[in-house]
């Protein structure tokens, strides 16, 4: 029998999965804090409930903002861990702090759930289409549990170890994308200001060893047709980041380029607003080189 998943937060990112998941014949409940997306989904055909009226499920996948939201969601009683049926299983796809969900793993499994941290990149079309990329930390035998809707979800999984895990993983994904947005943007500004199209500098750098996601990605797609609707806003990259160098300052590890990083995603006058899309981090850089 398929699955019952609760999916708790219904943004970009969780609403598109709620509705591939139901798609794929799932029998899915979708649940948010705010009454203007619990509508949005209704309207599209999805359950939805209150946040007090969660239902029984075998898996609750959350996709929350920051680590407090999901903390909040399964420890603020009455959270998941009072009114989970045992043996159900919390998968959080969202970006969180790994130490955090380490020490949620734990509180779980001593109250008979199950913990996989899962984050995803693709953005909400990878959600809405079922492609997502996904991490994987937790134990085997609870990924096979919840394999069926992990692969509606997702085009590819990659299981990286231990809970938490998954997330380190992830916020060394994202310093890695932060950094290439920056340094492609500076390479690009070189070419425009020595009269180099982008269009050819990245057709250059794509076919040698300086591509990236972002040079075969980000730029055709969002930045040269300044088309910023990626989905994906600077104010979540940029927790990301702080995700990342906190995570490095508790291991011991001085990181000074993603030092550098962060400072010039937090510190740029000209940067971009948390609201807008995280691609416009590229535009004051660009913007120099044409003054
Ligand atoms: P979003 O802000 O669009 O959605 C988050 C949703 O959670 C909102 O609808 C909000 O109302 C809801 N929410 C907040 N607190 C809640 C609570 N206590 N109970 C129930 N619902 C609550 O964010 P998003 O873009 O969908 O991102 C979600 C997560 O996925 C983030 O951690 C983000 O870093 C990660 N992520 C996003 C993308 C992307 O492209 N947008 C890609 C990969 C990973």
């Amino acid at each position: 029998m398929a699955l019952r998943i609760c999916v708790i937060g219904l943004g970009q990112m969780g609403g598109n999965m709620a509705l591939t998941l139901s798609r794929a014949g799932f029998a899915v409940t979708g649940s948010d804090l705010f009454p203007a997306a619990r509508e949005r989904l209704a309207a599209q055909g999805l359950e939805v409930v209150t946040p007090e009226a969660l239902p029984d499920a075998e898996v609750y996948l959350l996709s929350l903002p920051t680590s407090a939201h999901v903390s909040e969601v399964i420890e603020r009683a009455p959270g998941l861990l009072q009114r989970a049926p045992k043996g159900s299983v919390i998968v959080d796809t969202s970006t969180s702090d790994p130490a955090v969900s380490r020490a949620l793993a734990e509180k779980v499994a001593a109250a008979g759930l199950g913990w996989l941290d899962a984050p995803v990149s693709g953005g909400p079309k990878g959600a809405a289409t079922g492609t997502l990329g996904m991490l994987l930390g937790g134990d085997t035998a609870t990924i096979e549990r919840v394999a069926p809707m992990l692969e509606a979800m997702s085009a590819k999984r990659t299981h990286v170890g231990g809970p938490g895990s998954g997330h380190v993983v992830k916020l060394a994904n994202n310093y890695l994308c932060a950094a290439h947005l920056l340094t492609t943007a500076e390479a690009v500004a070189m070419g425009a200001r020595a009269g180099v199209e982008p269009e050819a500098l990245l057709a250059g750098i794509n076919s040698g060893s300086g591509r990236s996601a972002v040079s075969e990605v980000n730029f055709p797609t969002w930045v040269v047709n300044e088309r910023f609707d990626s989905g994906f806003t600077t104010g979540l990259m940029r927790k990301d980041l702080r995700l990342a160098r906190d995570t490095a300052a508790e291991l011991g590890i001085p990181l000074a380029l993603l030092e550098a990083v962060v400072a010039a995603w937090h510190a740029d006058p000209d940067a971009p607003a948390d609201s807008d899309d995280f691609n416009h981090i590229v535009s004051p850089i660009l913007a120099r080189a044409t003054d």
